[in-house]
């Protein structure tokens, strides 16, 4: 039988074996991709307990922005303001949730007003979910999946630190 053919994540350009299977509804990426990203969360690609963990789901968003939707906009402004809380403003990783559920406790601008669509970097030179898994054992896996995120969100805030800056302070800070 021959090799299944390469494919390119629409998402974050990782290329991977072809699979057929599901995608995200929003976070667009190829079948391969998003199956490498729940394999990522199975126990058996346990990356050992590091506080970085927290945030894989935060970068495999925000490097999988999709197109212009409502929750495509939401999503994505949400999770680079968690990237942005913990690796500028030193949040610690386990608020992460705290922080994602920020935006939902403020009411006083609707939801579908308060973020808008911010154009994607390019992700050429940047990590993606198939260099954490290809990583040799436990420890280098954690090794790389922190400079995963901190990769994506650096692309990220090249273009965009100052708007999400903004919002950060409009709607996730706490004390
Ligand atoms: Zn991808």
């Amino acid at each position: 039988m021959d090799a299944p053919s390469p494919e390119t994540c629409v998402g974050c350009g990782a290329v991977l074996p072809r699979v057929e299977g599901p995608v995200h509804r929003y976070m667009t990426s190829s079948p391969a991709c998003w199956a490498a990203f729940n394999v990522l969360g199975s126990t058996r690609y346990s990356l050992a307990d590091v506080p970085f963990e927290a945030l894989l789901v935060d970068a495999y968003a925000v490097q999988h922005p999709g197109t212009p939707s409502n929750q495509a906009i939401n999503s994505v402004a949400i999770h680079l303001m968690v990237l942005y809380g913990v690796i500028v403003r030193g949040y610690a990783p386990d608020q992460a949730q705290r922080l994602r559920q920020r935006p939902g406790q403020q009411r006083r601008v609707p939801k579908h007003e308060r973020f808008f669509w911010l154009t994607p970097p390019s992700f050429a030179s940047v990590l993606t979910v198939a260099d954490v898994l290809s990583a040799a054992d436990v420890q280098a896996r954690a090794d790389v999946a922190e400079a995963w995120v901190r990769d994506v969100w650096s692309v990220w805030a090249q273009l965009h630190e100052g708007q999400v800056a903004a919002w950060f302070a409009a709607y996730m800070a706490f004390e």
